[in-house]
């Protein structure tokens, strides 16, 4: 069960996969094959929008992109989730929205270097992935960044790595239209074997965090809760503008400046509960950021799961984004031994994390299933990870 998901991937390398959808697509050997990773998020939940921290760190399932370069200012791409290929030029790639369904994320990724003035060159290119597509996992993230890796390298393009994240985004919010912050690129791009990645989304500063799963004799289950995604745009929408409406309230830019020892004097002057609950989850959850940094500072691995799970009850009571799935994986993995569990993601599905010992993890995993069973959920997906390197070239 703790394998990697079956339902979730076609079998076999993914690096294989890319190279030979590039060979059965375009008749020949790809010049280069460039990977990145999926992400999830340790702790650091509805931080990110108000201006607070966030603590990623990179997966080892990863989305692949053979590449080879192409005809002058034309890009042709295919993926193993469609059986046709999309070709695209200028004028498709300059106007955002134009490419439409999968290949936008690679048409944005052309239009983010265009509009930035860099000569992208023609490519051909093909995908692979293992990361789960629509699970919280970022498959959004590792495509763009993959893609980018390929088309910065293929045409020589002088683009600092640490302008990377920007441009991805740039890539989903303006050119796919979908609204979402710089943690998924950054924690793509820039996440390090053995380390989370410390993220102050105000600054955009970024520190590599120990996190040292093995050495600790520890591990980390993603379990896919396979809850439908209820509403969850019209939600996010929501409890952002609540977040907004109550910094202004206070006088503050953003919540993260909200100090967390005055908090009570600060929720009094809320105008309502359910907007105090919200404010209270967004100060305290920064707050289990910062903790969590020091012990893992201090390489007290196991000492962090009770911050996990607090992150999780918090969501829960006060910020109100859980689900029956989500809640009875996290009960059901914490009843079988692990150390902490929550939600990870924006809410209302996705997957749950709970930090176990290595050696129980398929227990844990065991658990959660029969747990679901018996409420009569479809099956849960399980896979344990650790952290693993960012986007780069494979050979
Ligand atoms: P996630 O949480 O997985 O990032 P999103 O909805 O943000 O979910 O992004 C998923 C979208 O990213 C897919 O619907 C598809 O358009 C694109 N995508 C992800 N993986 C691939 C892939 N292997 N090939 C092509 N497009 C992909
Ligand atoms: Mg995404």
């Amino acid at each position: 069960m703790t394998g990697p998901d079956p339902a979730a991937a076609p079998s076999g390398d993914v690096a294989a996969r890319a190279t030979a959808g590039f060979r059965q697509r375009y008749g020949t050997q790809p010049a280069g094959r460039w990977a990145a990773p999926g992400r999830v998020n340790l702790i650091g939940e509805h931080t990110d929008y108000n201006d607070g921290f966030v603590l990623p760190f990179a997966l080892p399932l990863r989305t692949v992109v053979a590449a080879a370069p192409g005809d002058d200012e034309r890009w042709t791409v295919c993926s193993e989730l469609d059986d046709d290929a999309v070709e695209f030029g200028p004028d498709e790639a300059d106007e955002p929205g134009r490419v439409t369904g999968w290949a936008g994320y690679v048409a944005g990724v052309v239009w983010a270097l265009r509009a930035a003035g860099h000569a992208v060159p023609g490519a051909r290119l093909a995908i692979a992935s293992d990361v789960p597509v629509g699970s919280g996992l970022s498959s959004s993230a590792a495509v763009e960044s993959a893609v980018l890796a390929a088309l910065v390298e293929l045409g020589g393009l002088d683009l600092p790595a640490e302008r990377w994240p920007r441009l991805a985004q740039r890539a989903e919010n303006e050119y796919v239209g979908a609204p979402t912050g710089i943690m998924d690129q950054s924690a793509v791009i820039r996440g390090r074997a053995g380390h989370a990645l410390f993220l102050d989304c105000r600054s955009e500063e970024v520190e590599q965090v120990p996190f040292d799963l093995d050495a600790a004799g520890l591990a980390v289950l993603v379990i896919d809760s396979r809850a439908p995604h209820r509403h969850a745009d019209g939600e996010y929408a929501s409890r952002r503008r609540s977040c907004e409406e109550a910094a202004q309230a206070l006088g503050v830019a953003a919540l993260r400046d909200v100090d967390l020892a005055d908090l009570d004097a600060t929720l009094d002057k809320l105008p309502d509960d359910e907007t105090r609950r919200r404010v209270r989850h967004v100060v305290t959850e920064d707050q289990r950021v910062l903790d969590i940094v020091a012990l893992l500072r201090a390489g007290r691995v196991r000492d962090i799961g009770p911050l996990l799970t607090a992150s999780h009850a918090s969501m829960r009571d006060d910020f109100e984004i859980t689900v029956p799935e989500v809640d009875t994986a996290v009960e059901a993995a914490l009843a079988a031994g692990a150390y902490g569990a929550r939600m990870t993601g924006g809410g209302f599905g996705g997957c749950v994390l709970a930090l176990v010992d290595a050696d129980s993890a398929d227990a844990v995993a065991a658990a959660v299933s029969t747990a679901y069973a018996e409420r009569g959920f479809a099956a849960p997906g399980a896979v344990t990870v650790r952290p693993a390197a960012g986007a780069a070239r494979l050979d």
